[in-house]
C-alpha cells in the first residue's frame, strides 16, 4: 500500500491561482486589487513562466521572452492591456519599457528591411520596395488595424450582441473570422517575395501564413506597430516581479517551489488544493498551468463532461523552441545590428514550417537586448539570443543533440556577425526538453494551443470551464498565446470571476 500523506490544512483564501506565468499573475494582482483573499503557488523558485530571467556569470538573460506589446498608454482602440493593469495596480512607475523602433529586421536572399513601428511608415517602406502593389499592401494593413479593433469590441460587446449586430458592428471580423493569413493576404497583393516580408513574424505566433488565423494575426501585428514594441528594463523578469509586486501590495500571497499536484473537487465544484501533502482551501481556482496537466492530472478527468473532453483532444498544441544564450565581447553595435533580427534562407513561410517540423533548423530570430539596455551585460559585451522553432519529437536525446543544434544555429548566425563564433564569452543551450521542465508547458510548447482558425476565439479553451470555481488564464485559454494575449487571457478570468461582462467595468471598478 502507498503512503498516505497526511492533510494539513493552511487557510482558505477566495482564490488561488496555480502558477506565476504572466497570465497567472495578470489575474492573481487585479483580484487582489479587488479585495480577494489571494494565493499564488509556483512550482519554480521565481516568477515569470516563459518571461523568467536567470543570471550565468556577469550576464542577465530572459529565457525566452523578446519583444512585447501593449504597454504603452497609446495605441488602437481596445489595446494597451499591460498598461492598464499596471495602472490598476498602482505599479507603473516601478517598470520601465524601452521602445524599439524598428522593431525587427528582416533578411532573405539579397533582401534586408528594418520594419518600423508606425503603421504609415510600415506601408511606406513595403510599397518602395514593391512599388506595384502599394495599394494592396496599403488596404491589408488598414484591415488588420480595423479587424484588432472590432476585436476589442467583440470582447466588450459580445455577451449582449446579437447575431446582427455582430455582422453590422464588426463586419470584417464576422467576414474573416475562419480566414488563415495567407488566405486574406493573397486577396490584396500577389508577389511571393512580399506575403513572406509581410508574414516575418509568423515565429511569433508558432505557425506559418497558409495555418494561422487572420484575426490573431491581425491583433499581434497592430499590436507591435500601432500599441507599440518594447523591451523590459532588466529584462522581462522585471514584469513579473512588478506584477508581484503589484499583488503582494494588496496583501495577496505567493509561494515558490510550491508545485500543486490535486485540485480537489467536492460535489461537483472546486474546494481547495493540495501541495506536497498541505491542503489550501477555496471555492475558486484559476490555472495558469498546462491544460492536460490541470485537466488529467490535477483535477482527473472524470469531473469534466465528455464533450469538452473531445474538443480538446482533436486541438493541437503549438511547436517549442530552441534558443541559444550567447555572450559576446564583438562590437555588435558597430554592425549595426537590430534589437531582434528574423534570419531566412528561403522566402517560402510554408517551406521554412515543414522544414521546422521535420526538425530541420533553416532560420533563426537573433536578439541583443543589451543594445537597448546595456546593464544586462558589462561595458563593451552583449547578451543575444538565437531561437528557432523546434518540435518536442526532434529527438529522443535532446541533451546529446544540444551541441549540433546549437552548431547549426551559430553558422546561421555567422552569416549576420562575421566572427562571432571566435568572440563567445559564454553559450548554453535551452531545448523544447529544457522549455517543458522550467514550465511543465506539454512538450515545451511555446505558445499553447495553436492560434489556428478553428482554435481562437469562441472554439478556443474559454477561461471558464465546466467545473464550478475552476478557471483558465495563460496561453491553453482564451484569447491565446504571446505575452500580450496570456496578458488578456488573465484580464477575462478575472472579469468571470468578478462576474464583470464588460473589461472597460472591470477597469472602471479597480480605478
Ligand atoms: C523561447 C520563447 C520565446 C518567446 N518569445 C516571446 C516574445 O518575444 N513575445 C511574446 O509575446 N511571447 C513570446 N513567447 C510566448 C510567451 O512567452 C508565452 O505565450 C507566455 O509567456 C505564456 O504565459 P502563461 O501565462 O500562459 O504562463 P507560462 O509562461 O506557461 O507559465 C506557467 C507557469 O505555471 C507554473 N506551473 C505549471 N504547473 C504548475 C503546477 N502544477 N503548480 C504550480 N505551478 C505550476 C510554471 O512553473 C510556470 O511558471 C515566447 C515563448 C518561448 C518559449
Amino acid at each position: 500500500m502507498g503512503k498516505i500523506r497526511a492533510r494539513k490544512t493552511v487557510r482558505q483564501y477566495d482564490v488561488i491561482v496555480i502558477g506565476s506565468g504572466i497570465g497567472g499573475l495578470t489575474s492573481a494582482a487585479l483580484l487582489a486589487k479587488a479585495g480577494k483573499s489571494l494565493l499564488v503557488l509556483e512550482a519554480h523558485d521565481r516568477p515569470g513562466g516563459y518571461a523568467h530571467g536567470f543570471k550565468r556569470k556577469k550576464y542577465h538573460f530572459d529565457s525566452g521572452v523578446h519583444l512585447i506589446s501593449g504597454c504603452g498608454p497609446g495605441g488602437y482602440n481596445g489595446g494597451q492591456v499591460i498598461y492598464k493593469t499596471l495602472q490598476a495596480i498602482g505599479v507603473l512607475d516601478d517598470i520601465e519599457f524601452i521602445n524599439i523602433n524598428p522593431f525587427s529586421d528582416a533578411h532573405y536572399p539579397g533582401l534586408k528591411l528594418s520594419l518600423p513601428q508606425n503603421i504609415n511608415d510600415f506601408i511606406t517602406l513595403l510599397s518602395k520596395q514593391f512599388p506595384k502593389e502599394a495599394e494592396g499592401i496599403k488596404s491589408l494593413t488598414e484591415l488588420c488595424l480595423q479587424l484588432a479593433e472590432e476585436i476589442a469590441l467583440a470582447e466588450e460587446m459580445m455577451t449582449e450582441a446579437d447575431y446582427n449586430a455582430v455582422q453590422q458592428l464588426m463586419p470584417a471580423l464576422y467576414k474573416y473570422r475562419k480566414s488563415t493569413l495567407a488566405e486574406v493576404a493573397t486577396k490584396f497583393i500577389t508577389d511571393p517575395k512580399l506575403l513572406a516580408v509581410f508574414s516575418t513574424h509568423w515565429p511569433y505566433l508558432g505557425l506559418p501564413p497558409s495555418q494561422v488565423s487572420f484575426v490573431y494575426w491581425s491583433t499581434m501585428l497592430m499590436g507591435y506597430m500601432v500599441d507599440g514594441s518594447y523591451y523590459c528594463k532588466g529584462g522581462f523578469q522585471q514584469l513579473a516581479n512588478t506584477l508581484v509586486k503589484g499583488l503582494e501590495d494588496y496583501k495577496g500571497e505567493i509561494r515558490y517551489r510550491s508545485k500543486v499536484d490535486k485540485i480537489i473537487i467536492e460535489d461537483g465544484r472546486v474546494v481547495g488544493v493540495m501541495v506536497k501533502g498541505q491542503q489550501f482551501n477555496t471555492n475558486t481556482v484559476i490555472s495558469n498551468a498546462d491544460f492536460k496537466q490541470t485537466v488529467y492530472n490535477m483535477v482527473g478527468e472524470q469531473y469534466f463532461p465528455p464533450r469538452y473532453l473531445q474538443r480538446a483532444k482533436k486541438m493541437q498544441h503549438s511547436l517549442s523552441i530552441f534558443v541559444v544564450y550567447i555572450a559576446t565581447n564583438i562590437d555588435i553595435k558597430a554592425m549595426g545590428i537590430a534589437h531582434e533580427s528574423f534570419c531566412y534562407q528561403d522566402y517560402d513561410h510554408d517551406k521554412n514550417y515543414s522544414r521546422t517540423q521535420g526538425g530541420d533548423i533553416s532560420w533563426i530570430s537573433l536578439t541583443v537586448p543589451s543594445l537597448v539596455d546595456p546593464e544586462l551585460a558589462p561595458s563593451g559585451e552583449h547578451v543575444m539570443m538565437l531561437t528557432t522553432l523546434l518540435p518536442y519529437q526532434a529527438t529522443e536525446q535532446w541533451k546529446q543533440q544540444k551541441p549540433i543544434i546549437m552548431q547549426t544555429m551559430l553558422d546561421i548566425a555567422e552569416k549576420l556577425i562575421p566572427g562571432l563564433k571566435n568572440h563567445l564569452l559564454y553559450i548554453e543551450g535551452g531545448s523544447p526538453d529544457t522549455m517543458q521542465r522550467y514550465t511543465q508547458n506539454h512538450q515545451g510548447s511555446a505558445y499553447g494551443w495553436d492560434v489556428t482558425p478553428a482554435q481562437v476565439g469562441p472554439a478556443r479553451i474559454q477561461n471558464q470551464t465546466p467545473i464550478q470555481g475552476l478557471y483558465f488564464a495563460g496561453h491553453w485559454a482564451s484569447p491565446g498565446g504571446g505575452v500580450y494575449g496570456v496578458s488578456v487571457s488573465g484580464v477575462q478570468a478575472t472579469q468571470k470571476v468578478l462576474a464583470v461582462e464588460k473589461q472597460s467595468q472591470l477597469w472602471a471598478i479597480l480605478k
